[in-house]
């Protein structure tokens, strides 16, 4: 089967393009997402192998087709030796896989790192150098800056909203230097944001400047993060023997549809359950039967505030009309306040220190549990409980050390430009810096 990619919004008898233009698109002409014209059946992966083998193997009939197909095993060593931990929690066999042990600590270091590795490998010699434009609300940008950060033929430019990160993910972001310019933005994440969409938008800017994104709906972020769940759920399948059921902290989707893509392609996942924060749009969409995009709320896990999650298109195209709701997905909220008791409830019960993003997932599970279901679950841990030391360290009575390669970080000089969030200002950096 020869796999090639197509626009979510296109029709079935597209012949769809080479993955490696789809990398370097981002997103398809008429406004879609890019997904495969066919699904393969992975067979079953080696639990023991490393996860780069895991995953060279895995996403083979993905890369089949196209230009990095002989590279794909080079790819994943060089993006995806990290470390995937699981660790028990409680006497009911639950267990959290820890996606957070990347260089910026955040689970985005595997997408990041690999869409790096696939862009690197796909630049021609004389091309000019490529500036990936990121907004970000946090950890985003600080994955996409350590993934390209020294690159040859790239540099980066974030903007974040000023005063509305954590100190260390603000002190992080400015932290890289070299070919990252960081701008600290005088307003929110939805002005960075449309600043940036500004920008792709903008043909006379792209003439002059080569700009390319990086962000969640990449498909070189998405199918790397589907390697990780095909490792996890592989050695815990082969230890238990039954399928593994997920519960994912979710915002965007990006994460989760790994996981839905992981079981469609024939992996070992049971029950999929999204943890979403007081942002309701998917636990509506499963209780309504009904997808209502809508302004996001700002909340302690503020890598899921996202009211209209862009890789819902993606969803719907994997489960067509009324299916989703016969596909063992299901969604629940969880407010701040419930963040904050069951950060405190995970250390008191397990000694588990949990950033509130992980926190969600760990209060769906209190929630099934008291519920009444008795079967083991595995859950996403999505980032490092250091980087949220402003939320986790006050609830805990105590610090929350950074892990090295985090320290390391914080221990560099940070410095970022204000900006204003007017587009112009954005329009004139990009002239500028496209000229060093
Ligand atoms: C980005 C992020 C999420 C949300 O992941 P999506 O792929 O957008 O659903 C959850 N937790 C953390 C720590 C994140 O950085």
């Amino acid at each position: 089967m020869s796999i090639r990619y197509r626009s979510t919004r296109g029709c079935a008898d597209d012949p769809g393009i080479e993955l490696s233009q789809a990398l370097t698109a981002g997103l398809a002409p008429d406004g879609g997402l890019y997904v495969p014209t066919a699904l393969p059946s992975i067979g079953a992966v080696d639990p023991q192998a490393p996860l780069s083998e895991v995953a060279s193997h895995w996403l083979q009939p993905f890369f089949a087709d196209s230009k990095l197909a002989e590279a794909l095993p080079q790819l994943c060593r060089q993006a995806l030796d990290l470390p995937l931990p699981r660790v028990d929690i409680g006497a009911d066999g639950d267990q959290v896989l820890e996606l957070f042990h990347g260089p910026t600590a955040a689970f985005k270091d595997f997408g990041a790192r690999f869409l790096a590795a696939c862009l690197g490998a796909l630049r021609e010699p004389n091309e000019p150098v490529r500036t990936i434009l990121v907004a970000t609300s946090g950890d985003t940008g600080a994955a996409v800056a350590g993934a390209f950060h020294r690159l040859p033929g790239f540099r980066v430019l974030i903007l974040y909203p000023d005063g509305r990160v954590s100190a260390r993910q603000a002190h992080q972001l400015g932290a890289f230097g070299d070919n990252v310019h960081c701008y600290r933005v005088s307003g929110s994440f939805d002005d960075c944001q449309r600043m940036v969409k500004q920008a792709f938008a903008d043909q006379d800017l792209r003439e002059q400047c080569a700009i390319s994104s990086a962000n969640s709906i990449s498909l070189g972020r998405l199918l790397p993060q589907a390697t990780y769940f095909a490792k996890g759920c592989a050695e815990r399948a082969a230890e238990t023997g039954r399928a593994v059921n997920l519960i994912i902290p979710t915002g965007n989707l990006g994460n989760a549809l790994a996981a839905i893509l992981v079981r469609a392609c024939g992996g070992p996942i049971g029950r999929i359950v999204l943890a979403s924060n007081a942002n309701r749009v998917l636990p509506e969409l499963f209780a309504q039967r009904r997808y209502q995009g809508r302004a996001s709320v700002a909340t302690l896990a503020n890598a899921m505030d996202v009211g209209d999650p862009s890789n819902y298109e993606r969803l719907a195209w994997l489960y067509p009309g009324e299916s989703l709701f016969a596909a063992e997905i299901d969604a629940q909220s969880v407010a701040d306040a419930q963040i904050k008791a069951r950060i405190k409830a995970a250390y008191a019960e397990y000694g588990y220190v949990a950033c509130p993003h992980t926190a969600c997932a760990l209060e769906v599970l209190a929630r099934l549990r008291e519920q009444g279901d008795r079967e083991p679950w595995m859950l996403a841990a999505t980032a490092h409980p250091a980087k949220f030391e402003t939320v986790v360290e006050p609830l805990l009575g105590q610090t929350v050390p950074p892990p090295p390669a985090l320290a390391a970080l914080l221990a560099k000089p940070s410095s970022a430009l204000p900006m204003r969030a007017d587009y112009d200002q954005l329009r004139g950096e990009l002239q500028a810096v496209a000229k060093t």
